[in-house]
Parts: C-alpha cells; sequence; structure tokens
C-alpha cells in the first residue's frame, strides 16, 4: 500500500471511524472468498479471488493481485512491483550463487514480484559484477571493511533526516570526538589482527568528514593509515560540502592513504541549493572540484538527487550536464527520500515535491546521460519513502568501483563500524548477520570509549 501512497498521495486509513468522502478501498473475506472494492467518487471497482486457488506462496500471491488491482487503478508507473527492501540486488546474488542464469534470475525477478524488465535486467547485471569484484565465495575469514562516522555538518540540510552535528554549535566536543574515534581504530585494529584478518577497504563518512579542522583530520588519517594491512585496497573520504574542502585540508588528505574522495554537491542550481538548505554555491563546487584536481585526486565520486523541491525535467537535465562537466570518476544518483523527521518533509506540501512521471523522466535521462559518457551502474540500493519509490544507483567508469559499497550493500564481508551511531555487520561463515551499534549521541559515545566500552570480541 505505501508504493502506491507514494506515488498517488492517497492515505491508506484501517478502519476509519468516520465515513469519507475520499478514495477508500475495502477488503472482504467470506467463507474461501476474498472480495477487494475500490470506491473513488462514487464509481465502484470490484476484484474477487478464491482462497483455493492459492495453492503456494499465498502472501506473494495475494500481493501480486493486489498490486495488479489497484494499478489498473491508478495506472501508476512503477517500475519495482512490489518489491519491497533495501538490497534488491542481494537476492538475484543469491540466485546467481544457486546455480540460476542471468536470464532465468531476471524471470524469476520479473515474475515473482512484477519488476519491469529493465530493473530485473539491471539487478542481475549489478550481481554478476558483484560476483566478479568481489568472488563467488565470500572472503568472510580473510578480510573485513571499516566504515567511519563523522556526525558533524557545516549545517542541516532540510531533507536530512540523520543524526547530526551542527559544528558551530558543538565544536567543544570535536577534539574530543576524534580522540576517542582513534582510541576506537587502535581498538577495532588489534581485534582485526588477532583473528588473522586484514582490512580490505575503510570508508569516512558523515554527516560531513570534510568539516574537520586541519590538525584533527591529520590526527584521524593517521590512525587510519596504522590500522592499513597488505589487503587494504581503497580508503575512501567522504569530504561532502565543498565550501568546507579547502585547499589546506585537501593537502592533508592527499598526503594520507586516501585513494578515492567524494565531493557531494546534490544539485547544481543556486536556487535548488537553497530550497534544500544548503549554504555553499555552484561556484564553491566549481573551486572545490578544481582544487582536487590540482591536488592530484583522480578518483573523485559526485553525487545529485533526483527529486528535490523546485526542479523540473529541463533544470535537472541541465544540472546533470553542469556535474558531469566536473568530468567525476564517479556518481551517485539518489532519489529524495520523504523521511517524515526532515525539515523539508515537515515545512512543504506533497505538490511542491516533483511528480511521480517527472521523476520517471530524470531517472531515464541519468541513465541515458551517464551511459552516453561512459559509466555503468556498479551499485543500487532501495530506501524506504522515496519519491516515485524509486532507486538510488552508483555508477563510475570501469575500474572505478567503489569496493565498499558493494561490501556494505552485499553484506556477504564484515565491516566494523567506528564512532558515534556507526552500525558494525559481523558476517558469519554461513553468512549469518549480527549487528553491533555504537550510541548515537556524540556525548554518550564518548563516555563509552572513555570507559572502555568498545563492544568488539
Ligand atoms: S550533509 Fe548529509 S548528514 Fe549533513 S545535514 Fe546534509 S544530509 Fe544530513
Amino acid at each position: 500500500m505505501t508504493i502506491f501512497y507514494l506515488v498517488t498521495n492517497i492515505e491508506f486509513v484501517q478502519n476509519p471511524e468516520q465515513p469519507t468522502d475520499a478514495d477508500f478501498l475495502q477488503v472482504y473475506k467470506t467463507n474461501g472468498l476474498t472480495e477487494v472494492v475500490y470506491t473513488r467518487d462514487g464509481e465502484v471497482k470490484t476484484y474477487s479471488f478464491n482462497d483455493q486457488d492459492i495453492v503456494k506462496n499465498r502472501t506473494k500471491t495475494v500481493k501480486r493481485i493486489l498490486f495488479r488491482f489497484l494499478n489498473e487503478i491508478w495506472q501508476s508507473e512503477l517500475p519495482w512491483g512490489f518489491l519491497t527492501g533495501v538490497r534488491p540486488v542481494k537476492m538475484a546474488v543469491n540466485m546467481l550463487l544457486q546455480g540460476f542464469t542471468p536470464e532465468e534470475a531476471q524471470k524469476s525477478l520479473e515474475n515473482d514480484f512484477l519488476i519491469a524488465p529493465e530493473k530485473a535486467k539491471l539487478l542481475t547485471d549489478l550481481a554478476n559484477k558483484e560476483l566478479t569484484l568481489t568472488g563467488r565465495v565470500p572472503t568472510v575469514t580473510d578480510t573485513v571493511s571499516l566504515y567511519i562516522s563523522i556526525p558533524f555538518c557545516p549545517d542541516r540540510c532540510a531533507y536530512c533526516s540523520f543524526t547530526s552535528y551542527v559544528y558551530s554549535k558543538n565544536e567543544n566536543m570535536v577534539s574530543e570526538y576524534v580522540d576517542c574515534l582513534v582510541k576506537e581504530l587502535e581498538y577495532i585494529k588489534e581485534v582485526v589482527k588477532g583473528k588473522g584478518q586484514g582490512i580490505q577497504t575503510v570508508y569516512i563518512g558523515g554527516g560531513t568528514p570534510g568539516v574537520l579542522p586541519p590538525m584533527l583530520t591529520d590526527k584521524l588519517l593517521g590512525a587510519v593509515d596504522d590500522l592499513c594491512t597488505d589487503e587494504t585496497i581503497e580508503i575512501t573520504f567522504e569530504a561532502g560540502r565543498p565550501e568546507v574542502f579547502n585547499d589546506e585540508k585537501q593537502k592533508i588528505v592527499k598526503n594520507h592513504r586516501v585513494t578515492r574522495i567524494c565531493i557531494n554537491p546534490q544539485s547544481m542550481d543556486d536556487r535548488i541549493l537553497k530550497n534544500i538548505g544548503r549554504n555553499h554555491t555552484v561556484e564553491d563546487i566549481l573551486r572545490c572540484f578544481d582544487l582536487a584536481v590540482k591536488n592530484g585526486f583522480d578518483n573523485i565520486n559526485t553525487d545529485i538527487i533526483v527529486g528535490l523541491p523546485g526542479e523540473t525535467v529541463e533544470s535537472f537535465s541541465k544540472n546533470l550536464e553542469a556535474l558531469l562537466d566536473l568530468n567525476p570518476q564517479s556518481v551517485t544518483v539518489h532519489t529524495l527520500a520523504m523521511k517524515k523527521k526532515a525539515g523539508l518533509i515537515q515545512n512543504h506540501n506533497a505538490q511542491d515535491i516533483v511528480n511521480n512521471k517527472d521523476v520517471d523522466e530524470m531517472i531515464r535521462m541519468t541513465e541515458r546521460k551517464l551511459f552516453n559518457q561512459g559509466f555503468e551502474p556498479y551499485y543500487l540500493y532501495r530506501q524506504k519513502m522515496t519519491v516515485g519509490n524509486r532507486e538510488n544507483v552508483g555508477y563510475c567508469k570501469k575500474g572505478f568501483e567503489c569496493i565498499y559499497n558493494i561490501q556494505m550493500i552485499g553484506e556477504r564481508q564484515t565491516i566494523y563500524g567506528a564512532g558515534a551511531g556507526a552500525t558494525g555487520r559481523f558476517v558469519s561463515e554461513d553468512l549469518l548477520i549480527t549487528r553491533k551499534t555504537n550510541k548515537k549521541l556524540v556525548d554518550q559515545y564518548i563516555k563509552d570509549i572513555r570507559d572502555g566500552n568498545f563492544g568488539y570480541g
């Protein structure tokens, strides 16, 4: 039902006490017969099916029937069918590992979840790529990866639903936070070494890691250098906002073992940037990128959000062109997530958000333009409540795939989490996952580390 809410803005109310004038859907069950009744402006449509006809996979079959019925009424573009969940590629990976051919996996995804053929193909292509890049047999016992959280930002983006602290108001905590992080990294280093494992990839994300002052950036990256092993192939520093990643910090980052940086504009339109509460301009983005290239960074990721308020297909097209003119090695295309906690959603009407048809056109445009410029998709994940119920896709030029991103979404490798709110995912040899999340609030995290409460064993 949520899927349809996302594209129609129709609210689903269970057992309303008062009859309402709005569209409504009722489901009756009597003597093995299920009848679905949809009423709109006094017009009634019904669909019924016999429970005996549903012999196996009952839930999925009922979902399929309901989906087809509602889709016929609302004529919605829903290329993901009724598939929900954050990691659809994982399903395709599992099918390939079970011996399905890519064609069989694609057909099965289309038939089981009513996914559009192009999306089912995308999933199987990505699954193939994942297995090629990370191996059919996961390296559970040999290598791990590491995520480091910097939960500070210059200010708060209007669409943000994360726990992130405004740097200027919390400056007093930052130095102690980095000290604790360094302690946690030393601890993780010993645990990993004790298990005879190597660290394959590191991702320093946030928040906005680029907001850290030069000295603390140097200290943190020194600790990261120290825990690298022979197996380490990739260290990403997600600088984030362009206005804070100045020449001095870029030179410091370049002096360490960082192999990949992210500069995150989200839009190349000053009007849209203002709408989403980002206090930087397109000029800042251009300057930051130019500096990064001059400083010798040759693996730069950038990103853009589809569906930001005030965006049209035409303005998005120009933004995307401007982003590609920066000549990045990889581009992440997000779809706006309408998280209730975010200021953007609280302060805007649903009509301000780009409509489903335009979102669809924008996504097709990103696929087309990126493909024409030699980019290929390499990882994908979905979030709840995205406009048009769409996906987030990472594209890159050949050889610039971020292995951390693939491992993190694929869940076939242990990923340690360091810092406030970071989650460690521990994958056993039979691929069972246990999670451990650090305290979300910075003061509580600091207290835990000061008390020697690391939680990894
Ligand atoms: S940069 Fe990211 S974490 Fe920081 S406020 Fe914006 S969306 Fe939130």
